[in-house]
């Protein structure tokens, strides 16, 4: 995908992009009385070349991070200062190919983490926001309460944990975990 093309937003069929004075229309699009309308379900993107706007559908969307998208992902490894995710759904959106992306420790909450092995796992589902797109692999942050683990699994059974007076513990061997937990936790986002 080339730079000069900006992800604009999410959208459904019907949803108003602008006006053919400010925009020229292209796929996935289509004008009535000058105006510019999504035909499908997906992401709309502006090249800035020629100012055409273009719906990509939800099932084709390319890799293409963007700072400020909110993404969810499966944490691949974790090391003391960051965390390996591979991210599979932008901003609600699934992904047809996933990507890596970097967590790093000082990026997970708004207070002080010494190490990235207190506050997440391989194998946890996290909700993220993207906060660095200039280099690859793009940097993530869980810093917030909407932000940070989903779904975990205990280290000693594998079994799913439950949040238990804001805390992660094991249904069946009672085992209790620590995560930066996310506000969603158990919930889809
Ligand atoms: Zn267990």
């Amino acid at each position: 995908m080339s730079e000069q093309k900006k992800l604009v937003k999410p959208v459904t069929p019907g949803d108003r992009l602008g006006v053919i004075e400010e925009f020229t229309p292209g796929k996935g699009t289509y004008v009535n009385d000058g105006v510019v309308y999504a035909k499908v379900t997906g992401y709309a993107l502006v090249s800035r070349e020629n100012r055409r706007i273009e719906v990509i559908q939800k099932t084709k969307i390319p890799v293409f991070p963007v700072k400020g998208q909110k993404v969810v992902g499966k944490v691949q490894q974790v090391q003391d200062k960051f965390a390996i995710v591979k991210i599979f759904k932008v901003n609600g959106f699934e992904l047809k190919n996933p990507f890596t992306a970097v967590l790093h420790v000082s990026f997970i909450s708004k207070f002080f983490t010494k190490t990235v092995y207190d506050a997440l796992k391989p194998g946890d589902l996290i909700h993220a926001q993207i906060i660095g797109d200039k280099n690859l692999p793009c940097q993530l942050t869980t810093a917030g309460k909407d932000f940070g683990v989903l779904e975990a699994y205990c280290s000693i059974c594998g079994e799913p944990l439950i949040l238990s007076k804001k805390q992660l513990v094991c249904p069946k061997c009672k085992n209790v975990e620590k995560r930066k937990i996310s506000e969603f936790y158990g919930k889809e986002v």
